[in-house]
């Protein structure tokens, strides 16, 4: 837990979210402005606060999100048609909220390159 970080609060239950799963050590919930028909937002409980950061011992972790990430595609029906996985690092990606989160989007065609 890291005071003032929103998605720590979103994880001890202070801020609602819209949560669509959760085990001892990640959340899933909905992203509060969503830039595809899906897009969910994947958190280890860990607070790590970008890619960064993320060292040997967090290997496992990072990837049982990324099984989880196919799960909920699955679940969500974008798994066939197609979805885009992403963890912006920094300023030059835009990163907005310092708790390393991966995006699932799906739900629409998406381009590439990405803006
Ligand atoms: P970033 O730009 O850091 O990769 O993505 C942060 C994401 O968090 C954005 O897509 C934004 O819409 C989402 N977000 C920011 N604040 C909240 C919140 O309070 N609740 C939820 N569910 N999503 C949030
Ligand atoms: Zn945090």
């Amino acid at each position: 837990m890291s005071e003032d970080c929103l998605f720590c609060k979103i994880i001890d239950k202070e801020i609602p979210a819209d949560i669509v799963y959760e085990d001892d050590q990640m959340i899933a919930f909905k992203d509060i402005n969503p830039k595809s028909p899906v897009h969910l937002l994947f958190i280890p409980k860990k607070h790590i606060a970008n890619l960064n950061d993320v060292s040997d011992e967090d290997a496992s972790l990072i990837g049982r999100i990324l099984v989880k990430i196919k799960d909920l595609a699955g679940e969500s029906d974008v798994a066939e048609k197609g979805y885009r996985v992403v963890i912006n690092c920094n300023q030059d990606a835009g990163q907005e909220v310092f708790h390393i989160h991966v995006h699932l989007l799906g739900g629409r065609k998406f381009e590439w390159p990405p803006g």
